[in-house]
């Protein structure tokens, strides 16, 4: 990582890159829907790609000397397209949240009907939400998971039918099973709806082999590029042949959705970097790391039960795990384990559970995956350790319980970050951790 720009002209910022740079290497980032992204991403991140304007796609730009860039974005396409399989695909879209928003515009007139898995059961906000601008503009119902976790289909077949949507969403921010695509697109087809795969979670999994790809089920593909994927923050939709059958002119209206819909000029130094992560998804390491992801979030699965944490769906099929905390600090405890965790090296987050018996803000669980630990070379045995420190962790706030009167409960939290903050075990835990992660490099930090 060279700074030495940034060190002569503002050391405010740099001591701050620095600092960060630390985080990240001398903890264990449990975070599943983060990644150690390779420093040839990087380096087209910091290119001089960045100052180029470029509204408009390739050979049809609004400005001039877009030569090099529409063959960057080319490239970028090509290999998206030879990825997944895909007859379509655009590399434009921001981050993965306008990459669905552009799904709406391309399929829907605002108030139409749309089903998405219900954030608190393990969907995201952009599949419907309330608060999310797809839940305001868009007529949104929300389908659930069962207390394994997994969708309930008779809930989404019901609902389907009696609302018959336009769109139908599967893939989640929260779940550990592989998506059902051939289920859902069944229920798609019944009723004529679009049925969109958002991988963002998963794309990494799918590009290696180690998950089923939905290019044969979903009419739609969108994903983010920063996850599992591994490369810089982006996002990306495809049209699926089974899609271009339903309406030949669906890759048009996708881009035109990206641009003008929702977006200007494209981030072509983003561009360029989605190139290079989608050159290295398809390369034999990048298999090889796919699936050792898979194998690790079992082993740590493993690891973690031994040693006494209920998991949502007893394990996983995929990168992430959701620990039910209930068992150890009552309803609404979450917020205890991601502190304890946080205190000694871990980072992860607190999440709902399905049946949530605390609330958003209060959740019962916490969410966490192995694709960033993968990326640093641990393996199934270093898993086993991780799964002992998060577990012990755990156990540190085991006395602590969420008041159950709602105005109480601010207070409490704040009386329990005081106290827990000097605990000696989770500083214990935090030094191993520090000496641990030495044998790990984290790409592009010395
Ligand atoms: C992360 C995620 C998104 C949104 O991505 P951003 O880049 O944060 O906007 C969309 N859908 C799913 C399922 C996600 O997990």
């Amino acid at each position: 990582m060279n700074l030495s720009h940034i060190q002569s002209e503002d050391l405010d910022l740099y001591a701050l890159i620095k600092k960060e740079a630390e985080r990240q290497k001398e903890g264990l980032e449990l975070i599943p829907s983060e990644n150690y992204t390779s420093p040839a991403v990087m380096e087209s991140m910091g290119s001089i790609l960045t100052n180029k304007y470029s509204e408009g796609y390739a050979k049809k730009r609004y400005y001039g000397g877009n030569e090099f860039i529409d063959n960057i974005e080319l490239l970028a396409i090509e290999r998206a397209k030879n990825l997944f399989g895909v007859p379509h695909a655009n590399v434009q879209p921001y981050s993965g949240s306008p990459a669905n928003l552009a799904i709406y515009m391309a399929t829907c007139q605002p108030g139409d009907v749309v089903l998405g898995l219900n954030l608190t059961d393990g969907g995201h906000l952009t599949h419907g939400w309330k608060v999310s601008a797809t839940g305001i503009f868009y007529k949104t119902y929300g389908y659930h998971s069962k207390p394994d976790g997994r969708v309930d289909f008779d809930e989404v077949r019901k609902l389907a039918k009696e609302h018959k949507p336009k769109l139908i969403w599967c893939g989640a921010t929260a779940y550990m099973y592989e998506i059902e695509y051939e289920q859902f697109a069944e229920i798609a087809d019944s009723v004529g709806a679009f049925l969109a795969a958002d991988i963002a979670h998963v794309a990494g999994l799918i590009a290696a082999g180690a998950h089923k790809s939905p290019a044969n089920f979903a009419h739609i593909i969108t994903t983010t590029t920063h996850k599992t994927l591994r490369g810089p923050r982006g996002g990306m939709i495809m049209a699926t042949h089974k899609g271009l059958e339903k309406d030949p002119e669906l890759g048009d209206k996708m881009d035109k959705a990206v641009f003008p819909g929702l977006q200007g000029g494209p981030h072509d130094h983003q561009t360029g970097a989605i190139a290079i992560a989608l050159k290295e998804a398809a390369t034999e390491e990048f298999k090889k790391y796919g699936h050792q992801i898979v194998k690790n979030a079992k082993a740590l699965a493993e690891s973690l039960k031994n040693n006494g944490i209920k998991l949502v769906g007893n394990g996983t099929e995929n990168h992430l795990l959701l620990l039910d905390l209930v068992p150890v600090y009552g309803p609404g405890g979450g917020a205890f384990g991601s502190e304890v965790l946080e205190l000694a090296g871990m980072t992860a987050n607190k999440n709902t559970i399905p049946g949530e018996p605390g609330s958003p803000f209060y959740p019962s669980g916490v969410r966490m995956g192995t694709p960033a630990l993968t990326t640093r070379g641990m393996k199934e045995k270093e898993m086993e350790k991780v799964g002992k420190w998060i577990a012990s962790a755990i156990m540190e706030a085991k006395d602590y319980q969420l008041p159950g009167v709602k105005e109480d409960r601010s207070p409490y939290l704040s009386k329990f970050k005081k106290e827990i903050k000097g605990n000696e075990t989770l500083k214990k835990i935090r030094e191993e951790i520090k000496q641990f992660t030495k044998d790990f490099p984290v790409p592009g930090i010395e």
